[in-house]
Protein backbone atom coordinates (compact mmCIF):
# COMPACT_ATOMS: atom_id res chain seq x y z
CA UNK A 1 0.00 0.00 0.00
CA UNK A 2 1.37 3.48 -1.01
CA UNK A 3 2.11 5.67 1.88
CA UNK A 4 0.60 9.01 1.10
CA UNK A 5 2.75 11.61 2.75
CA UNK A 6 1.25 14.48 1.76
CA UNK A 7 -2.53 13.10 3.11
CA UNK A 8 -0.90 11.87 6.38
CA UNK A 9 -1.09 13.54 10.11
CA UNK A 10 1.60 14.00 11.44
CA UNK A 11 1.82 11.62 13.89
CA UNK A 12 1.69 8.77 10.89
CA UNK A 13 4.42 10.39 9.34
CA UNK A 14 6.68 10.87 12.70
CA UNK A 15 5.48 6.77 13.43
CA UNK A 16 6.42 6.04 10.09
CA UNK A 17 9.93 8.06 10.24
CA UNK A 18 10.42 5.92 13.51
CA UNK A 19 10.26 2.61 12.53
CA UNK A 20 12.09 3.61 9.46
CA UNK A 21 14.84 5.19 10.63
CA UNK A 22 14.85 4.53 14.00
CA UNK A 23 18.00 5.59 16.15
CA UNK A 24 19.28 7.44 12.85
CA UNK A 25 16.39 9.75 12.99
CA UNK A 26 17.33 13.40 14.85
CA UNK A 27 14.32 15.28 15.67
CA UNK A 28 15.14 19.18 15.84
CA UNK A 29 12.65 22.05 16.97
CA UNK A 30 12.56 25.57 18.06
CA UNK A 31 10.69 25.38 20.98
CA UNK A 32 8.44 28.88 19.51
CA UNK A 33 5.32 26.47 20.03
CA UNK A 34 4.83 22.79 21.59
CA UNK A 35 3.18 21.13 18.46
CA UNK A 36 6.31 19.22 17.34
CA UNK A 37 7.31 18.38 21.00
CA UNK A 38 4.05 16.99 21.48
CA UNK A 39 3.93 15.54 18.26
CA UNK A 40 7.20 13.30 19.21
CA UNK A 41 5.75 12.81 22.60
CA UNK A 42 2.68 10.59 20.89
CA UNK A 43 4.29 8.88 18.14
CA UNK A 44 8.10 8.57 19.10
CA UNK A 45 8.64 9.21 22.76
CA UNK A 46 12.04 7.14 22.41
CA UNK A 47 13.44 10.26 20.65
CA UNK A 48 15.74 12.96 21.59
CA UNK A 49 14.44 16.45 21.39
CA UNK A 50 17.22 18.94 19.50
CA UNK A 51 17.52 22.27 20.93
CA UNK A 52 19.96 24.67 19.04
CA UNK A 53 21.11 26.61 21.51
CA UNK A 54 22.66 29.95 19.74
CA UNK A 55 23.70 31.39 23.19
CA UNK A 56 21.24 34.42 22.30
CA UNK A 57 18.15 32.20 23.30
CA UNK A 58 14.99 34.23 25.08
CA UNK A 59 14.96 33.48 28.42
CA UNK A 60 11.53 32.44 28.18
CA UNK A 61 12.64 29.87 25.06
CA UNK A 62 14.97 28.23 27.43
CA UNK A 63 12.52 28.27 30.22
CA UNK A 64 10.06 26.65 28.10
CA UNK A 65 12.05 24.23 26.35
CA UNK A 66 12.43 22.64 30.11
CA UNK A 67 8.63 23.06 30.62
CA UNK A 68 7.43 20.93 27.46
CA UNK A 69 10.19 18.29 28.77
CA UNK A 70 8.40 17.83 31.72
CA UNK A 71 5.28 17.78 30.99
CA UNK A 72 5.35 15.50 27.76
CA UNK A 73 7.98 13.44 29.28
CA UNK A 74 10.47 14.19 26.44
CA UNK A 75 14.30 14.45 26.37
CA UNK A 76 15.18 17.81 25.14
CA UNK A 77 19.46 18.11 24.53
CA UNK A 78 21.14 21.10 23.48
CA UNK A 79 23.57 21.19 21.46
CA UNK A 80 25.57 25.01 21.68
CA UNK A 81 27.92 26.45 19.17
CA UNK A 82 31.95 25.65 19.62
CA UNK A 83 33.29 27.87 22.68
CA UNK A 84 36.01 29.19 20.61
CA UNK A 85 33.66 31.58 18.50
CA UNK A 86 33.94 35.69 17.94
CA UNK A 87 30.98 37.11 19.82
CA UNK A 88 28.05 39.66 18.67
CA UNK A 89 28.67 38.81 15.08
CA UNK A 90 25.03 39.22 14.65
CA UNK A 91 25.80 43.17 15.27
CA UNK A 92 27.72 43.12 11.54
CA UNK A 93 27.09 39.98 9.73
CA UNK A 94 24.23 38.19 10.76
CA UNK A 95 24.86 35.22 8.11
CA UNK A 96 28.52 34.28 9.73
CA UNK A 97 26.44 34.79 13.09
CA UNK A 98 23.77 32.08 12.18
CA UNK A 99 26.21 29.84 9.89
CA UNK A 100 28.19 29.18 13.32
CA UNK A 101 25.68 29.34 15.65
CA UNK A 102 22.84 27.07 13.93
CA UNK A 103 24.40 25.52 11.01
CA UNK A 104 27.62 24.47 12.48
CA UNK A 105 25.93 23.01 15.50
CA UNK A 106 23.07 21.72 13.53
CA UNK A 107 25.69 19.32 11.22
CA UNK A 108 27.31 18.10 14.32
CA UNK A 109 23.57 17.27 15.55
CA UNK A 110 23.41 15.39 12.24
CA UNK A 111 26.25 13.54 12.13
CA UNK A 112 26.34 9.91 11.67
CA UNK A 113 22.28 10.42 11.14
CA UNK A 114 19.92 8.97 8.10
CA UNK A 115 16.95 11.28 8.82
CA UNK A 116 16.34 14.74 10.02
CA UNK A 117 12.76 15.87 11.49
CA UNK A 118 11.38 19.31 11.44
CA UNK A 119 9.17 21.74 12.51
CA UNK A 120 9.27 23.52 8.70
CA UNK A 121 5.97 24.65 7.17
CA UNK A 122 4.49 25.64 3.29
CA UNK A 123 2.93 28.60 5.54
CA UNK A 124 6.09 30.00 7.37
CA UNK A 125 6.73 31.74 3.85
CA UNK A 126 7.87 31.84 0.50
CA UNK A 127 10.95 30.24 0.58
CA UNK A 128 9.15 26.76 2.25
CA UNK A 129 5.83 27.16 -0.01
CA UNK A 130 7.17 23.90 -1.73
CA UNK A 131 8.18 22.27 0.97
CA UNK A 132 7.38 18.28 0.77
CA UNK A 133 6.76 16.26 4.05
CA UNK A 134 9.68 13.82 3.21
CA UNK A 135 12.45 14.51 0.80
CA UNK A 136 16.11 13.57 0.01
CA UNK A 137 18.31 16.74 1.72
CA UNK A 138 21.19 16.40 -0.64
CA UNK A 139 23.29 19.37 1.66
CA UNK A 140 23.04 17.56 4.81
CA UNK A 141 23.16 14.36 3.17
CA UNK A 142 20.08 12.48 4.99
CA UNK A 143 16.29 12.13 4.54
CA UNK A 144 14.53 15.15 5.92
CA UNK A 145 11.09 14.58 7.30
CA UNK A 146 8.74 17.94 7.85
CA UNK A 147 5.63 16.27 9.30
CA UNK A 148 4.04 19.60 9.68
CA UNK A 149 4.65 20.75 5.74
CA UNK A 150 0.77 20.76 5.42
CA UNK A 151 -0.20 22.60 8.57
CA UNK A 152 -0.73 26.09 8.22
CA UNK A 153 -0.91 28.93 11.49
CA UNK A 154 -4.63 27.43 12.34
CA UNK A 155 -3.91 24.45 11.86
CA UNK A 156 -1.68 24.36 14.90
CA UNK A 157 -3.48 26.71 16.56
CA UNK A 158 -6.24 24.46 16.31
CA UNK A 159 -3.86 21.38 17.73
CA UNK A 160 -2.88 23.50 20.87
CA UNK A 161 -6.40 24.44 21.33
CA UNK A 162 -7.92 20.80 21.18
CA UNK A 163 -4.67 19.57 23.26
CA UNK A 164 -4.55 22.37 25.82
CA UNK A 165 -0.76 22.53 25.08
CA UNK A 166 0.71 25.80 26.73
CA UNK A 167 1.84 28.22 24.55
CA UNK A 168 5.39 30.48 24.57
CA UNK A 169 5.73 32.90 27.13
CA UNK A 170 6.20 35.48 24.84
CA UNK A 171 2.96 34.23 22.11
CA UNK A 172 0.96 36.49 24.02
CA UNK A 173 3.24 39.63 23.71
CA UNK A 174 2.72 39.70 20.11
CA UNK A 175 5.57 37.66 18.99
CA UNK A 176 5.19 35.29 16.31
CA UNK A 177 8.04 33.19 14.72
CA UNK A 178 10.13 32.86 17.74
CA UNK A 179 14.59 32.92 17.31
CA UNK A 180 17.16 34.73 19.10
CA UNK A 181 16.72 37.70 20.73
CA UNK A 182 19.09 40.10 18.71
CA UNK A 183 16.82 39.39 15.82
CA UNK A 184 13.33 38.84 16.73
CA UNK A 185 10.57 41.55 17.12
CA UNK A 186 7.23 41.54 17.73
CA UNK A 187 4.46 41.55 15.11
CA UNK A 188 2.29 44.44 13.42
CA UNK A 189 -1.49 43.62 13.09
CA UNK A 190 -1.58 41.33 10.17
CA UNK A 191 1.95 40.38 9.68
CA UNK A 192 2.96 37.26 8.58
CA UNK A 193 4.89 34.66 11.69
CA UNK A 194 7.94 35.16 10.24
CA UNK A 195 8.01 39.14 9.91
CA UNK A 196 9.58 39.83 13.13
CA UNK A 197 12.53 37.54 11.64
CA UNK A 198 15.86 40.05 10.84
CA UNK A 199 13.39 42.73 10.52
CA UNK A 200 15.04 45.52 8.32
CA UNK A 201 17.21 43.19 6.66
CA UNK A 202 16.93 41.11 3.48
CA UNK A 203 17.63 37.95 5.56
CA UNK A 204 14.97 35.77 5.64
CA UNK A 205 16.48 32.61 6.55
CA UNK A 206 19.27 31.35 8.87
CA UNK A 207 20.47 28.73 6.54
CA UNK A 208 19.18 25.36 8.14
CA UNK A 209 16.78 24.28 5.67
CA UNK A 210 18.34 25.96 2.43
CA UNK A 211 17.43 22.21 0.92
CA UNK A 212 13.43 22.73 1.71
CA UNK A 213 12.81 23.71 -1.60
CA UNK A 214 15.04 21.52 -3.61
CA UNK A 215 14.80 18.28 -2.45
CA UNK A 216 13.63 15.63 -4.35
CA UNK A 217 10.50 14.09 -2.80
CA UNK A 218 10.73 10.61 -1.84
CA UNK A 219 8.16 8.24 -2.76
CA UNK A 220 8.15 5.42 -0.12
CA UNK A 221 5.51 2.07 -0.69
CA UNK A 222 5.31 0.00 2.92
CA UNK A 223 2.40 -2.57 3.54
S1 LIG B 1 19.31 34.54 14.44
FE1 LIG B 1 20.64 36.32 14.88
S2 LIG B 1 21.66 35.97 16.87
FE2 LIG B 1 20.73 34.00 16.14
S3 LIG B 1 22.38 32.94 15.14
FE3 LIG B 1 21.30 34.10 13.53
S4 LIG B 1 22.26 36.15 13.39
FE4 LIG B 1 22.98 35.12 15.29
Amino acid sequence: MAFVFENAHPLEVLRWAGETFGDGLVVTASFGDPTLPHLVSQSIPWADVVMLDTGYLFAETEWYADHLAERFGVRVRSIHPRPDIERDVWQHDPDACCRARKVEPLERALAGAAAWVTGVRRSDGDTRRSTPVVHDDPERAVTKINPLATWDAARVADHIASNDLPLHPLADRGYGSIGCWPCTSPLAAGEVERAGRWRGSDKIECGLHLAATTGVPVTVTHS
